[in-house]
């Protein structure tokens, strides 16, 4: 059984801040920010590909609502909501997880990398590869 099964299920421990029958919210064990937590589909599914409609609906209002918590309990006013669906993209738990990051003036993450003139050739030729 996976990792975050097992605190699904109440085998390991985590801290958890909100769960209904869908999903559980529970602090990342390392903190990449104050506040930093997983939300998590109670159904074992490994990324954004095998995740039912009904779960990524209850992924996302647990998202709201853990938000709220960390604006209310510690003054968050910034968060990235991150998936990383894929060993490729940095997944390394095999459980679909929705990360809640808590943002902060001095924390040093930069996910702006790209920074190039746009491509309006390229642009339209995906475009097309994904509308045709
Ligand atoms: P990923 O890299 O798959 O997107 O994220 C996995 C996350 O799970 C990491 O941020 C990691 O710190 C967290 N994590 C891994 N094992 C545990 C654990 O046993 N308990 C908790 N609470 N978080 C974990
Ligand atoms: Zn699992």
């Amino acid at each position: 059984m996976c990792i975050f099964c097992k605190i699904i299920n109440g085998e390991i421990p985590a801290y958890k801040l909100y769960e209904n029958g869908f999903v559980t919210c529970f602090l990342d064990i390392s903190q990449a920010t104050k506040g930093h937590c997983l939300v998590v589909p109670k159904k074992h599914v490994q990324d954004i590909f095998e995740l039912p409609e009904v779960y990524a609906e209850e992924v996302m209002k647990a998202a709201v609502v853990v938000s709220h918590l960390l604006k209310e309990k510690l003054g968050v006013t910034d968060i990235n909501l991150l998936n990383n669906s894929g060993v490729g993209a940095g997944q390394t738990v095999m459980h679909f997880h929705l990360h809640v990051l808590p943002r902060y003036a001095d924390d040093e993450i930069d996910f702006h990398q790209v920074d190039h003139e746009p491509n309006f050739a390229e642009l339209e030729k995906l475009y097309a590869k994904l509308t045709q």
